[in-house]
């Protein structure tokens, strides 16, 4: 099949069936090309209703999972994001489609790595790449008008928080090592306000603000 038809099916059948209904979205997940992230062995599975491995013991999220996460930041087209847990970078790239500037943290060098010049093929140009500990943030980039943690962390780490953007959404899994629950977090002039949009299951996030590496 064809990749463009193959990805016409997976937002019509897993994206807007499931409830996914912001248009820029939508329209993304339509566009970004999946497979390109994929190493050539995993390809005809792209568009496929799952997380697939992408090496390192990390794994691409499932396409509604990455809708779900997006759609939850609430883009409108001029904001700046900080994303933890590059990955492949096809989050990065749906992230870079629908906001100004993006910054993404990968602790893996050789992921971000990879990430990067598959960006750069694709010509996503607004996008800075770092290879760090995401859980302390980009202190000298922020206030963030949206954050996105695309790996499952005990906690909500404060510093994200403190980066926030007054009204600014993070979005982040928080739970256990095997099982999280996906929280919106919104910075509100009280304080917090916490959503919690459901179940889900991702590789541990490492660091400071994290898990610790065993
Ligand atoms: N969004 C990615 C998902 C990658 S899986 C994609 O679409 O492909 C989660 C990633 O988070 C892994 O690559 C892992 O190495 C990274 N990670 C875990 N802890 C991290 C930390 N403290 N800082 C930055 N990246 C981290």
């Amino acid at each position: 099949m064809e990749f463009a038809t193959a990805r016409n099916r997976m937002v019509e059948s897993q994206l807007i069936s499931r409830g996914i209904k912001d248009e820029r979205v939508l329209e993304t997940m339509r566009k970004v090309p999946r497979h390109s992230f994929l190493e050539e062995a995993l390809v005809s599975q792209a568009y496929n209703d799952h997380p697939l491995p992408i090496g390192e013991k990390q794994t691409i999220s499932q396409p509604y999972m990455v809708a779900l996460m997006t759609e939850a930041l609430e883009l409108q087209g001029h904001e700046k994001v900080l994303e933890i847990g590059t990955g492949s970078g096809y989050q990065t790239a749906i992230l870079a489609e629908l906001a100004e500037k993006i910054y993404s943290i990968e602790r893996i060098r050789s992921l971000s790595a990879k990430a990067q010049r598959i960006l750069d093929k694709l010509g996503y140009f607004n996008v800075v790449l770092v290879v760090g500990d995401g859980t302390v943030g980009l202190k000298e980039e922020a206030p963030f008008d949206a954050i996105i943690v695309t790996a499952g962390s005990p906690d909500v780490p404060q510093p994200l928080v403190d980066q926030l953007a007054m009204g600014g959404r993070l979005v982040i899994p928080v739970g256990d090592r095997y099982t999280q629950s996906l929280m919106q977090v919104v910075r509100v002039k009280e304080g917090i306000t916490k959503t919690d949009l459901g179940g889900c299951r991702f590789v541990s996030l490492l660091g400071q603000h994290g898990w610790e590496d065993s």
